[in-house]
């Protein structure tokens, strides 16, 4: 199937109010070019780099989200133009968004990522960590990140039962967080293989790739 086709048929399976964020990493233009002749203007990438080079030569009416791990040292390439960074796990990090942002008089919003997976390869904050930071004197003088709501991901299994688990955690502490700071919107849980039962659990955002664009060749 085109990559067309395939977006189609997903944003089908999407009740309203779910983002979908087309995951083009290691993609070339022509392919993300395609998806968005096909009304695609949300993509997703991992790489500071990769996503630098794509914002110059691509239309400048898409929206770039920063979905992978995130090094403080590479912010500074992508401030100037970046709508999302889902993967925000550390005051330190937070902290030089902000400074990035103002360089650019800007307010850039951010998911904080939380680690609700059974393998310790997947980052994230917990609990207390998450506490800590919004309890945090540093955090309260930011004035240039927004905190829009949490992503996670869950482990990558079969056992659907764990990952609707884990997803039901995130969504439980997307509500309580919700409690101190009412305006966050975004839960972004949910890919190619589990976005069904994350969009069960309260997904807001969903984050795919190989669904549309077919199996990444990392070379
Ligand atoms: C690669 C990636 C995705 C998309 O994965 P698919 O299985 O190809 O849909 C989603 N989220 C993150 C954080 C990723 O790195």
């Amino acid at each position: 199937m085109s990559i067309q086709e395939n977006l189609a048929e997903i944003k089908a399976d999407l009740p309203e109010g779910v983002t979908l964020v087309a995951v083009s990493k290691t993609k070339p233009n022509e392919a993300i070019l395609e998806a968005y002749e096909a009304g695609q203007r949300v993509f997703g990438e991992n790489k500071v780099q990769d996503m630098v080079q794509k914002w110059e030569a691509l239309p400048k009416d898409i929206e770039w989200h920063m979905i992978g791990h995130l090094q403080r040292n590479k912010v500074k390439y992508m401030a100037e133009f970046v709508s999302l960074i889902h993967g925000v796990d550390s005051l330190k990090l937070l902290k030089e968004i902000d400074k990035q942002a103002q360089k650019h008089n800007r307010v850039i919003p951010c998911l904080l990522q939380m680690h609700i997976a059974e393998e310790d390869t997947k980052f994230g904050l917990d609990e207390d960590e998450l506490k800590a930071l919004l309890a945090s004197a540093e955090f309260k003088q930011m004035k240039h990140v927004k905190i829009m709501g949490l992503m996670g991901m869950a482990t990558f299994t079969d056992n659907e039962n764990q990952v609707r688990k884990e997803f039901a955690r995130l969504k439980s502490l997307f509500e309580n967080l919700k409690l101190q700071l009412p305006e966050i919107r975004i839960l972004s849980m949910g890919m190619s293989g589990d976005y069904g039962i994350a969009i069960t659990e309260g997904s807001t955002m969903v984050r795919i790739g190989s669904s549309i664009f077919g199996a990444r060749n990392y070379s």
